[in-house]
């Protein structure tokens, strides 16, 4: 290939705006993701040659090489590695932006400390080189390719770069960065070698810099011709917990995460038995950006003694756990397992239940001893967690210990433990209402007779609530009841006398309700009255085996259809002791005053009305009279 110059993504070209004008604190991680880019090209190496030993050449030691040229001003990362052919430079150094681009730029907008942190997150790491660099040149041959094709690609990081066909013997890849102006402290071997066993002791390569010696007559230390391993080389996960500090584990969090704060808890451990396997288990302090999609991969990687096998094998973790980090090292899977294969693997079903046993125990150990921390983790991933509670009913009674939710009694972390302690005597079941948010729950009317009787209600106002209700039926023997489901039964916390008096006004009422039924006939499937009121005059509510109007209005909302959606109606319960209920049968306005009865039962639970104008002009003309 001629020399060509061609211009980068659009995309990329921002990034690199980005990247070169805002990123101050933290510079020094370039090398981290050049390495760790050096490292993934052997990683891939290595997996491809397990098919095609050929592609080792004659030199099966895989390793990274760094060194620099005061004189030149550059630092050269090596590795040989997979490398890179003309068009895979082109696409991957340029052309082609990773699909974490647009999060990373809305991120670094965002954000007000610009930290260089942030960039291996995003899966944009190589761009970090234009940090201290004003011109990257890369030189690679792709293992098994002929000598002829290697390739020279280069660039400014502005708006063009330049690729040529090279000739090159040494398989892998050179990444090598003409440092700009000021950027010179990186030409020492003393920070190359502090910033490497900062971020990069844990690769399980060797990275080699040249060994120093005093030089008697300069009086300074020089380099020699000789190599030295500058990193420790041992992934972290293999030594022994003993010989690991805090502060290692902690490190090793953040290269495998990218992420700046440290984690909430972690677990180490070799399981041994049918399947071995080591795990290094972290779950983080602040959920990522990502948390809510569902499809995203998760954060465990997989390494088959030793070998990185693949990055985010979602089959180890159940999705609900998608938040955990770390690595799972197998004693017993193949080298050449596919994602398919995992997915079947007995082995990796022992792993994925060893694995998600150990990550609940570690929570329950946080909640238990920690529980400030847990609160903060709670708010974090508890909305996640809840999914467990649907999903995963090996351990659903454990996931339900680890439930928190606001109620009457407090705005949050009130465990159904606590609840349950809490409950009156003669209360049979556990009392939930769900809403859109907490102050819609606090002030709905269905709560009125729960205050009045001082017992609490659980309130939920996560969008995953409703499924989860839908999977937890119990806990600890009492059932969950929704107070906006059917009538309410407050079983032996109402004593005979209520029970009596409240039957004979609904016998008196029957009349009124028959007149109510009749004008709201196209909006209520009944109408009656109710003991659950104090204050208020109607309530909305729904059958037993109805869906939650709640749960209805969040499939409209994301645009689902779902079968009971405006085809069953809500029943309207009426307070029988409330002025404005008492007197309806004798006003002249009746029916405008049973339509705003039931408008404002909708409103005051979160509800939508569907024609908003007619009911302004019912409360005008009231007002108006
Ligand atoms: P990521 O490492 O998350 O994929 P980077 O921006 O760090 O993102 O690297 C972009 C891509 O460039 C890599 O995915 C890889 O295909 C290619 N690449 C970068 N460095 C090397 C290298 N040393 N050897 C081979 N390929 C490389
Ligand atoms: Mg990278």
């Amino acid at each position: 290939m001629e020399k060509q110059t061609l211009s980068f993504q659009a995309e990329v070209k921002q990034i690199l705006h980005l990247v070169t004008h805002s990123l101050y604190s933290n510079k020094e991680i370039f090398l981290r993701e050049l390495v760790s880019n050096a490292s993934d090209a052997c990683d891939k190496l290595r997996f491809e040659a397990l098919d095609n030993a050929a592609l080792y050449e004659d030199t099966p030691n895989l390793e990274v090489r760094v060194w620099y040229d005061a004189a030149a001003k550059t630092i050269t990362i090596r590795d040989n590695g997979i490398g890179m052919s003309a068009d895979e430079a082109v696409a991957h150094l340029g052309t082609i932006a990773k699909s974490g681009t647009r999060d990373f730029m809305a991120k670094l907008q965002g954000e007000q400390k610009k930290d260089a942190n942030l960039i291996g997150q995003f899966g944009v790491g190589f761009y970090s080189g234009f940090i201290v660099a004003d011109r990257i040149t890369v030189e690679s041959r792709r293992a098994g390719h002929p000598a002829a094709d290697g390739v020279r690609w280069s660039s400014e990081g502005t708006g063009d770069f330049e690729v040529e066909t090279i000739s090159r013997l040494e398989r892998g890849t050179d990444v090598i960065l003409h440092l700009r102006e000021g950027e010179e402290e990186f030409l020492s071997p003393w920070k190359l070698k502090s910033v490497i066993s900062k971020y990069s002791d844990h690769i399980s390569l060797p990275i080699l810099m040249r060994k120093q010696k005093w030089d008697e007559e300069k009086k300074e230390q020089v380099d020699t011709d000789e190599w030295e391993t500058v990193n420790k080389a041992a992934a972290l996960w293999t030594r022994a917990k003993s010989d690991i500090t805090d502060a290692q584990y902690q490190e090793f969090y953040k290269q495998i995460s990218y992420d700046q704060d440290a984690p909430l808890a972690y677990t180490h451990n070799r399981v041994e038995g049918r399947t071995e396997y080591t795990q290094l288990l972290y779950v983080p302090a602040k959920a990522p950006f990502d948390l809510w999609n569902r499809d995203k991969r998760g954060g465990v990687k997989l390494y088959v003694k030793r070998v990185f096998i693949m990055d985010d094998a979602e089959a180890l973790m159940p999705v609900y756990l998608r938040f955990v980090k770390g690595v799972i090292d197998s004693a017993d899977l193949p080298l050449n397992v596919s994602r398919e294969l995992l997915q079947e693997s007995r082995d990796v079903k022992a792993i994925r239940e060893g694995s998600t046993k150990r990550v609940l125990s570690m929570l329950e150990d946080v909640a238990e001893n920690q529980r400030d921390k847990y609160a903060d983790f709670w708010r974090q991933f508890g909305a996640v967690l809840k999914e467990g509670v649907g999903e995963d009913h090996q351990n659903q009674e454990r996931l339900a210990k680890l439930l928190r939710f606001a109620s009457t009694a407090a705005d949050e972390g009130v465990s159904l433990e606590d609840y349950v302690k809490r409950m009156k005597d003669g209360q049979e079941a556990i009392y939930v209402l769900t809403a859109d948010n907490l102050a819609t729950a606090k002030s709905s009317p269905q709560l009125e007779i729960f205050r009045k009787k001082g017992i609490e209600v659980l309130l939920l106002t996560d969008r995953v609530d409703e499924w989860m209700l839908s999977h937890l039926f119990e806990f600890d023997g009492k059932p969950l009841q929704s107070v906006a489901k059917g009538g309410v039964d407050l079983g032996k916390l109402q004593d005979e006398a209520e029970k009596k008096q409240a039957e004979e006004t609904a016998e008196a009422f029957k009349p009124v309700l028959e007149k109510l039924k009749a004008a709201l006939k196209d909006r209520a499937k009944d109408v009656r009255t109710t003991t659950r009121l104090v204050d208020s005059p109607a309530c909305i509510v729904v059958d037993e085996g109805d869906m939650s109007s709640h749960l209805a209005r969040l499939l409209k909302q994301s645009g689902q259809s779902a079968p009971g959606i405006g085809g069953s109606k809500p029943i309207l319960e009426v307070n029988p002791e409330h002025a404005l209920v008492k007197r309806l049968d004798s006003d002249a306005r009746f029916d405008d005053l049973a339509q705003i009865l039931f408008d404002q039962a909708l409103l005051a639970e979160g509800g939508q009305l569907e024609d908003p104008a007619a009911y302004v002009a019912r409360v005008n003309r009231l007002l108006a009279a």
